[in-house]
């Protein structure tokens, strides 16, 4: 396997070391194959905000696993994790579901050029929309932790329309809208950025960006394949107030299997095959072991209390970290909202890519490798989010912020 990995971003090419081989995973916990323990913050980047293997999510998996495991035909199932989406999340009013985040802003982007007709895309730079070669332009995530943003094998055709701005820079956007007069098809972001590291939208960003959309008659497309169901239960267009056109999400809908979803206003899905005319399809899609994951992940998200447990240990970490930073003379910057957080070895602020790329990235691989000694694991790269769950206990955090302490102070 080229290096090693299947994804990129689980290689330790930027923090130094071999990846862990992973054997296991239970709640906030995963086990090695030597058998070593960590503290997961990476969450398998993001579907595990219940915890790892939670019991009741694989209990009903076995239930459905004995009626099959694919059936290639519509199953009830899909139906059920389709109205728990359309009823909280707001922009949605129907969905198709896919297999991945990529397949979701692949087909979210087909989507937004066939209902505008136009062709043109802004999307911001370290902000990452999966693989698919239009979004491989300034990219974020594994691209940038590999100082990779752009690939080769992608056409230059492929990205000639994908237009670029610095995160939280409306100044940007207006003068690319005023460039391209007409041609704009739609605006891509994510609302808050996890593959820059954690970055959050200063005030007025999404709604200039959704006014902006409205002037010139282009769509408004959150990428909430990381915020879905994340950082609220209606997502980021929840937390923030602002309804886009068209929505991506992926991960927690899955419940830790492959699964994404693109949905939005009923007069552009109605858009998508068969209904309409943009063609999209696939094999597995709306996979009855994905949707019943789904559907039991989100079920356990209802309950009360949810997010603010969320936000009270993100908030009690990430406090924890910045304090650690201080005592130990280490100048870190950093943030959350609700189960999803991020630090940077820099005074910041922190407001786009270029502002995260002054973090200072051997301090950071120190800590890294400093910290998996002390058994916690976090993302294998300066340029992504952590993430919580509901299985992290306060007696975790304690034990990440003691242990943040101690490696702080070792690397002074
Ligand atoms: N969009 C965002 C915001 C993501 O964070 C990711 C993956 O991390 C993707 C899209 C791509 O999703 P996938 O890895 O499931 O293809």
């Amino acid at each position: 396997m080229p290096g090693g990995v299947n994804s990129p971003v689980r290689a330790f090419k930027s923090v130094g070391g071999q990846p862990i081989v992973i054997d296991s995973v239970k709640g906030s916990h995963m086990k090695d194959i030597d058998g070593n323990e960590y503290i997961d913050y990476v969450g398998s980047w993001g579907p595990a905000i219940i915890g790892h293997a939670d019991d009741e999510v694989l209990a009903a998996l076995a239930e459905t696993m004995k009626k099959g495991t694919s059936f290639g035909a519509p199953c009830l199932l899909e139906n059920v994790l389709a109205e728990m989406v359309i009823s909280v999340v707001p922009s949605i009013e129907m969905v198709r579901f896919v297999n991945s985040g990529t397949e979701a802003c692949m087909g979210v982007l087909r989507l937004a050029r066939a209902f505008t007709g136009r062709q043109k895309v802004i999307k911001f730079e370290g902000c990452y929309h999966g693989h698919a070669d239009a979004f491989l332009v300034k990219a974020g995530s594994g691209v940038a932790t590999l100082g990779l943003p752009d690939s080769p094998g992608v056409p230059k055709a492929a990205t000639s329309d994908t237009l670029t701005s610095p995160y939280n820079d409306i100044a940007t956007v207006h003068s690319l809208f005023e460039a391209n007069k007409g041609e704009i098809a739609a605006v891509i972001l994510e609302p808050v950025v996890g593959n820059s590291g954690f970055i959050a939208p200063q005030p007025d960003f999404l709604n200039g960006l959704r006014k902006i959309t409205k002037e010139n008659d282009a769509l408004l497309v959150f990428d909430e394949v990381m915020t879905g169901f994340r950082i609220a239960y209606g997502g980021a267009q929840e937390y923030f107030g602002i309804t886009p056109d068209l929505t991506t999400l992926g991960k927690i809908i899955g419940g830790g299997l492959p699964v994404g979803a693109y949905g939005g206003r009923r007069d552009i899905m109605e858009m998508v095959a068969p209904a309409g005319p943009m063609y999209q399809a696939g094999t597995l899609s709306g996979n009855p072991l994905a949707m019943t994951a789904g559907i039991h992940t989100l079920k356990r998200l209802q309950e009360p209390g949810t997010y603010e447990y969320l936000d009270k240990i993100t908030s009690e970490l990430t406090q924890g970290i910045l304090d650690a930073g201080k005592k130990t003379g280490h100048a870190i910057c950093g943030g959350y909202i609700s189960g999803m957080f991020g630090f940077f070895f820099t005074d910041g602020p922190v407001y786009n890519f270029e502002d995260a790329k002054k973090s200072d990235t051997t301090k950071f691989a120190r800590f890294y490798r400093g910290m998996l000694e002390e058994g916690v694991y976090f993302a294998p790269s300066q340029f992504e989010a952590g993430f919580t769950s509901l299985a992290h206990s306060s007696g975790d955090i304690e034990q990440t912020i003691s242990a943040a302490e101690r490696v702080l102070r070792m690397y002074k």
